[in-house]
């Protein structure tokens, strides 16, 4: 038999805290490496679980491998996401506290993946009954539906969540899962319009063309090939070899059965879908006066139909714009560049729109009526850290999440470390760490943040620009030490930034962000006669998702960012209420293959994901820490006394064991129900003992 040592030389750690180096980088993402190469895809930093994407069907996911993690503690096995699984479940059963699971790592690293194998897990192993049965179709089958209106083949993933998402599970008191409720986060929207090379819209206008019966086409007004339309086209990639849209919408339109719709409820939602491809083939041409006159009558003719509204309303309202002014209708002719701009606002307000309208619809399907005794699972699989080459509002935006989960990280995992210490009678050894609120009082502070001082810009009338909100931006957070731009750099730094951009330290590392589209993305404006014919609409769910009441109202609509702000702010709410478990995910190569480990790639998200930082905390203290009669149980017969059963209380026995092993005082630490070990070499030794 292998011994430990050569094993560990091997697979490397299964935990990072193990590590006898453990601030070096090089040591852990050797450690990564080792594991990666013997398909070993999870590592645990404590209860931190590290996952990288094998890009491969590993045989690790069957109904035995969930019932080796059933009612097991974290220990005893291999680190596994049915481990995380499985000991929130045990905690949400026992202690009866409400868990959540915060999945994160960048586009493709698998956060998607490791939410519907959790979920599977509990479909699989938790009690059932009929309508617990119901409950769990239900919650698996919102994927296939969410998915279809909400991923999108990408250059990084070819089912790139293009929202993020936080679905809370209820249990019964026998621990069955009987509801669930879904929060969804900035659905990207633009991508309904306009699409990058090499990059597709959402999957369900393809799945649609490819899928759906030739009367449904027909009913639609639509044609199979997708390069006829112009919403479709830009990525110059309608078929992707790892996506078969034709079963895809199989398996969407069962999953919308099982999550209740009925016949008339699909034909209205599909015929929202097949809207926006006709409206994105509607096209203008300029009269003399230079004001858009619609070309497409055709287009319009579909349009009316499918929303139900008036066509020749409808085609006055995409070239006209209305503004109330001291109580005065003005009406006003649109040019070209501006029709093309209306049209573009009405297809992205109502796919996105619609899209929150079936996040809705899902959530009433899940909805749990009885209030007695219930606990909440919560899981959270939301977009990562985003650096690319050209960051705009949406990685500004998205990057302010990540900080406001590392925030929330560093509390909660401070604060239970620092309880675990407390409650085991052991003195606390402060940790020192960055703490970033610092930058999310700069994203967010009222007044002088960010999103206060671009809100402000939105709201201004007259000449706001993006470039007027950057001198603003310079003005009221010129020295704050995480802020920079180009004016307020140094000689040398200057060289680095745009005259457009500025420039964030986030807590993972520098972001340069353009403000370019800013005012204009936060705005998210729908012109008002869109809107008002969008009110009249005889479709049920369009009439749904524009209310009368936004063209009565007099307040302005909260901003983009703002909306934003005020959903991560609830977001972090509901998770602070409950126990967290961590999952990272990490990408090990960006060309979607097997077997690959890209270095300089998983340095950076080793980096980005704060993970040496969280080992840091995590080993702060003590590497290693085990209860008492776990601690006996695996090594009593290292001693003559506790071999073969110890009689006493296992604290005892363990301290009898440890002064046989010869541990030294400055080695450890003896708690109330724990032992703990500060460094990992004492632990091996004792390991190794056990080989010989
Ligand atoms: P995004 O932020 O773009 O939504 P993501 O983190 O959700 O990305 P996933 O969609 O979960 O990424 O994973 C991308 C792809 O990687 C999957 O489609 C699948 O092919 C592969 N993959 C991820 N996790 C696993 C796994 N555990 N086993 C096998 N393949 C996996
Ligand atoms: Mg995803």
């Amino acid at each position: 038999m292998e011994s430990a040592l050569t094993a560990r030389d091997r697979v490397g750690v299964q935990d990072f805290v193990l590590l006898e180096n453990f601030t070096s980088e090089a040591a852990f993402i050797e450690n990564l490496r080792k594991r990666f190469k013997e398909n070993l895809i999870y590592t645990y930093i404590g209860s931190v679980l590290v996952s990288v994407n094998p890009y491969k069907d590993l045989e690790i996911y069957s109904k035995q491998h969930m019932e080796r993690y059933r009612g097991v503690s974290f220990y005893e096995v291999s680190p596994h996401l049915y481990a995380i699984a499985d000991n929130s479940y045990r905690s949400l059963r026992i202690e009866r506290k409400d868990q959540c699971i915060l999945i994160s790592g960048e586009s493709g690293a698998g956060k998607t993946e490791a939410t519907k194998k959790i979920l599977q897990y509990y479909a699989v192993t938790c009690p059932a009954s009929d309508q617990v049965e119901t409950v769990k179709d239900r919650l698996l089958q919102s994927n296939p539906v969410l998915e279809a209106f909400g991923n999108a083949k990408t250059l990084r993933n070819d089912n790139s969540s293009r929202f993020g998402k936080y679905m809370d599970v209820q249990f019964d008191y026998k621990g069955a899962p009987v509801g669930g409720h879904i929060l969804n986060y900035l659905l990207e929207k633009s991508r309904v319009v306009h699409q990058n090379h090499g990059e597709r819209n959402f999957h369900i206008f393809y799945q649609l063309l490819e899928g759906g019966e030739d009367d449904l086409l027909r009913r639609l007004g639509l044609e199979k090939n997708p390069q006829q339309y112009h919403y479709l086209v830009k990525g110059q990639c309608a078929r992707v070899s790892s996506i078969s849209d034709k079963n895809d919408w199989k398996v969407v339109r069962r999953a919308l059965s099982v999550i209740n719709f009925n016949d008339n409820e699909v034909e209205d939602l599909l015929s929202i879908v097949a809207s926006v491809l006709h409206l994105g083939n509607v096209q203008f041409a300029a009269d003399e006066q230079g004001n858009a006159q619609v070309t497409t009558e055709n287009q319009i003719k579909y349009l009316a139909r499918l929303l139900g509204v008036e066509g020749s309303v409808l085609r006055e309202a995409l070239i006209h714009k209305t503004i109330i002014a001291k109580g005065e209708e003005l009406v006003s002719p649109l040019n070209l560049e501006q029709a093309a701009y209306a049209r573009d606002a009405l297809a992205k307000a109502v796919y996105g729109r619609t899209f929150s309208w079936l996040v809705n619809k899902i959530n009433k399907s899940l909805a749990y009526k009885v209030n007695l005794s219930l606990t909440f699972l919560g899981l959270l699989d939301i977009y990562g850290f985003e650096v690319f080459q050209h960051n705009s509002f949406e990685q500004f935006c998205i990057n302010y999440c990540n900080e406001k989960l590392q925030q929330l990280f560093i509390e909660l995992t401070l604060k239970s470390e620092q309880e675990e210490y407390e409650s085991e009678g052991i003195a606390w050894e402060p940790v020192q760490y960055f703490n970033n609120k610092i930058i999310c009082d700069l994203v967010e502070e009222k007044f002088k943040g960010i999103i206060s001082i671009l809100d402000e810009e939105c709201l201004r009338p007259g000449d706001a620009t993006d470039m007027t909100f950057l001198e603003k931006l310079e003005e009221t957070v010129k020295n704050h030490p995480h802020f920079l731009t180009h004016k307020l750099a140094d000689q040398k730094t200057r060289k680095s930034l745009g005259r457009e951009e500025f420039r964030l330290l986030h807590y993972a590392g520098e972001v340069t962000y353009s403000v370019t589209g800013f005012l204009d993305k936060n705005n998210d404006l729908l012109f008002r006669n869109l809107k008002e014919t969008m009110c009249n609409s005889e479709n049920p769910i369009i009439n749904h998702c524009f209310e009368r009441t936004e063209l009565t109202d007099k307040k302005r609509p909260e901003t983009a960012a703002t909306q934003f702000k005020n959903s991560l702010s609830k977001l972090m709410e509901i998770l602070m209420s409950k126990e967290p478990s961590y999952i990272r995910c990490i990408k090990p190569n960006d060309a979607k293959q097997a077997g690959r480990f890209d270095e300089v790639l998983i340095r950076h998200q080793v980096k980005y994901l704060g993970l040496m930082e969280n080992l840091r905390v995590r080993r702060a203290g003590f590497a290693y820490r085990r209860k008492y009669e776990i601690f006996l149980q695996r090594y009593k017969s290292l001693c003559s006394e506790t071999w073969p059963t110890w009689e006493g209380r296992p604290h005892d026995g363990v301290a009898v064991l440890v002064k046989h092993l010869g541990y030294k005082q400055e080695e450890y630490k003896m708690g109330r129900t724990k032992i703990f070990i500060r460094f990992p070499k004492t632990l091996f030794a004792t390991e190794d003992a056990l080989e010989i």
